[in-house]
């Protein structure tokens, strides 16, 4: 049966790495993948995040299945980290999931159980797993505009005039803070017009929350998200623990569905349930319980809110440095938007070919569509950097 398989496409972020890791030269630098990097180049396992484990190495004395949805302690502590107190808990069902991913693909599965015919919005560009997973699922997908190529901001009355052609029954995926893959953000008064065309249309909101303690602080990335799970009669949020808590592998993510009506809850409680037992069963609990234990700890999570500041903090280092070098190099204010961006990526601007040529030229590693992970910098190779975009003639 094989035989009828036909291969499907790499992943490219997949294939950058191993093209980065075959160039010998040692100027190289890797601006692809979606990790956090440390000045040295680390992904480090966080402190409070090593303490949290050493404390469950010594105290958990079983490795029994816990509950379908996971622990619920984890949804309780996940709950009030991204949604705080905007909305009753009492409305809230939640499930663990498998990383942010896992989360994004029940989400989907659960719209297409709720209304088959829902067709999802999608920003232009997006994380491409969305529309992976959707096309896989056979799901409708229609893009709403998205990043402004001039100004490489947000592409605010193209967005709202697409997602003002939403029906209910819709979905529409907005990223909850630090864009991926532009790095270009809504400020609080768009979320607001958002909001205000959600209502409107009544078209149900997905928030996809992955970078949450990256942009502007932990309360202030989660601020849209609040509102807009305020703001309507049902949401559903994706929210994923591998950055904030550098726990990639584990697989930490989580799925809420907001519902004002109270008695939906439980219905959605129990979806939410089923829908793991038909895709894995059990969630991951490992890191689900490490972050619990650091968000239960007082001093463990402010530990954890130092560690993640600082990060945040290095990273806007990193933009500024970078907009403040091309600033000087290029004679021009044309780069500034990399220093109005948040999160860990920006999209630069520039076609697939001068992408090629900085690979080749200068050993400078970004995706196709000019997405640069900032946290691949460190104060030495910002230079090096903007001399390459500016040599580019970018
Ligand atoms: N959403 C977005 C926008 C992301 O960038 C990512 C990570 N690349 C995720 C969700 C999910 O991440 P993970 O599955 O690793 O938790």
């Amino acid at each position: 049966m094989f035989e009828t398989l036909q291969a499907q496409p790499a992943d490219k972020i997949l294939a950058l790495m191993a093209q980065y890791r075959a160039d010998p030269r040692e100027t190289k630098i890797d601006l692809g993948v979606g990790v956090y990097k440390d000045a040295t180049g680390l992904t480090p396992v966080m402190k409070a995040v090593k303490a949290a484990e050493h404390k469950l190495w010594e105290e958990q004395d079983s490795k029994s299945y816990v509950g379908l949805a996971g622990d619920p302690a984890f949804g309780d502590a996940m709950v009030e980290l991204v949604l705080g107190d905007s909305v009753p808990r009492e409305t809230v069902a939640a499930a663990a999931t498998p990383g942010g991913t896992g989360a994004i693909r029940q989400a989907f599965e659960l719209i297409q159980m709720a209304r088959p015919d829902a067709r999802v919005f999608l920003s232009n560009p997006t994380w491409p797993n969305h529309p992976s997973i959707l096309k896989y699922l056979g799901m409708e997908i229609v893009d709403y505009r998205y990043f402004d190529d001039e100004t490489r901001g947000v592409d605010f009355d193209g967005m709202t005039a697409d997602l003002k052609t939403a029906r209910k029954g819709d979905v529409v995926l907005l990223h909850g803070c630090c864009h991926n893959p532009t790095g270009a953000n809504l400020n609080a008064v768009q979320w607001q017009e958002v909001i205000k065309v959600l209502l409107e249309t009544g078209a149900t909101p997905m928030v996809d929350i992955a970078y949450q303690g990256f942009g502007d602080g932990l309360e202030e990335d989660a601020a849209a998200t609040r509102a807009v799970v305020a703001a309507v009669p049902e949401a559903i949020v994706a929210a994923s623990c591998s950055k904030n808590f550098g726990i990639y592998r584990e697989r930490t993510g989580i799925l809420m569905a907001v519902s004002k009506d109270m008695s939906a809850k439980g219905l959605n409680q129990q979806t939410l349930a089923f829908l793991n037992r038909q895709n894995f069963s059990f969630p991951p609990d490992h890191g689900a319980r490490v972050v619990t234990m650091i968000l239960n700890d007082p001093t463990l999570k402010a530990q954890w809110i130092e560690e993640l500041e600082s990060v945040r903090v290095a990273m806007l280092g990193l933009r500024t440095q970078l907009a403040g070098e091309l600033q000087r190099l290029s004679g021009s204010d044309r780069f500034g938007f990399l220093a109005d961006h948040r999160g860990m990526f920006s999209r630069l601007g520039t076609t697939p070919e001068m992408v090629e040529k900085l690979r080749v030229d200068a050993g400078i590693y970004m995706v196709g569509d000019s997405r640069m992970n900032i946290a691949g910098l460190n104060a030495e190779t910002v230079p090096v950097l903007a001399k390459a975009i500016v040599d580019a003639g970018i």
